[in-house]
């Protein structure tokens, strides 16, 4: 396997299995240029979001790249000033023109009950969605998918949804592996995206990862994308440092025995969890 593999999601679009992360990157030269060097390591699958802030400076780097669009996975996100049919509409071609594109593989409903619209987040993720669904119709959008989706929230989804949902995308590393929210994704054919899967660096302090990677002759980061990637998930690092970029894409010449994998299971807890989106402030 390679960074250039893929999942088939249940539309039967293909997502490469690795995708590289951009939250907290900033925008201008350093977004561009470890967006680039993601690229020129084999990564062909990038992260963004609309609140992110750097759509322009990744869209900068695809085009920069060489890379032929077509073969480049480039999800970004619905922020949460946006939850409505017009305001998901302007969103996308907002997001589009910053990112310099005319399609998007993947489209995210980026929260499911921002602060702003908590007496009504029915409705509002419906209303968006629609204008999702629109835009898949309309050829802008291969795939539309959710983020931070409690089973609750995507249940009340499917009641209106015509598209359903193919991926969600929630905090999964081996700190807290959400195994309700992953089970509920599973029954409906909804492909699991890890983000955080470092923890946002949270992880690199859980001392029983270092004893794993030294005898496994790997980085801690390394075995904790491993153990993602066995678990059918699709982990999305983070880094603006280039030779992290790299060892975080070398995770396809070695395997975590089940031992192994079920001793990491157990680390849960050890370094932070999932935020609650019922409750967040914004
Ligand atoms: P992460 O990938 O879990 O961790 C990134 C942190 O780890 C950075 O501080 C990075 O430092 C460091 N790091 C990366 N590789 C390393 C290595 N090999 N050795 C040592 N340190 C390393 O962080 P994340 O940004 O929270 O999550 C990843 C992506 O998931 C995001 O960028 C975003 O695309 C997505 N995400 C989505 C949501 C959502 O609500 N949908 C929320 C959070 C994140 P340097 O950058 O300084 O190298």
């Amino acid at each position: 396997m390679s960074l250039k593999d893929t999942y088939t999601l249940s539309n039967g679009v293909e997502i490469p299995v690795v995708g590289f992360g951009t939250w907290q990157t900033p925008d201008g030269d350093v977004a561009e240029s470890s967006v680039l060097a993601a690229l020129n390591a084999g990564y062909r699958h990038i992260d963004t979001a609309a609140v992110y802030g750097n759509e322009a400076s990744v869209g900068r780097a695809i085009a920069k790249s060489g890379v032929p669009r077509e073969e480049i996975f480039l999800t970004t996100k619905l922020w949460n000033d946006a939850h409505s049919y017009e305001g998901a509409k302007k969103a996308l071609e907002e997001s589009m023109t910053k990112l310099g594109v005319d399609y998007l593989d993947l489209y995210l409903i980026h929260w499911p009950n921002p602060a702003a619209v908590r007496d009504s987040w029915q409705e509002a993720n419906a209303e968006a969605w629609r204008a999702m669904e629109e835009a898949v119709e309309a050829g802008k959008i291969r795939a539309i998918g959710i983020s931070n989706f409690l089973p609750h929230h995507l249940d009340e989804l499917l009641k209106t949804a015509k598209i359903k949902p193919v991926v969600n995308q929630i905090y999964l590393n081996p700190s807290d592996a959400q195994e309700a929210v992953v089970a509920h994704n599973k029954k409906h054919d909804i492909l699991s995206e890890a983000y955080s899967p470092l923890g946002t660096g949270k992880i690199f302090s859980v001392p029983e990862l270092q004893t794993m990677a030294d005898k496994y002759k790997k980085t801690v980061a390394q075995i904790v994308l491993r153990w993602s990637l066995q678990h059918g998930f699709l982990p999305l690092p983070k880094s603006v440092t280039e030779s992290r970029i790299i060892e975080n894409g070398q995770l396809f010449d070695f395997e975590l025995s089940s031992e192994d994998m079920q001793a990491i299971d157990r680390l849960k807890g050890a370094a932070g969890e999932a935020p609650d989106p019922d409750t967040k402030a914004f």
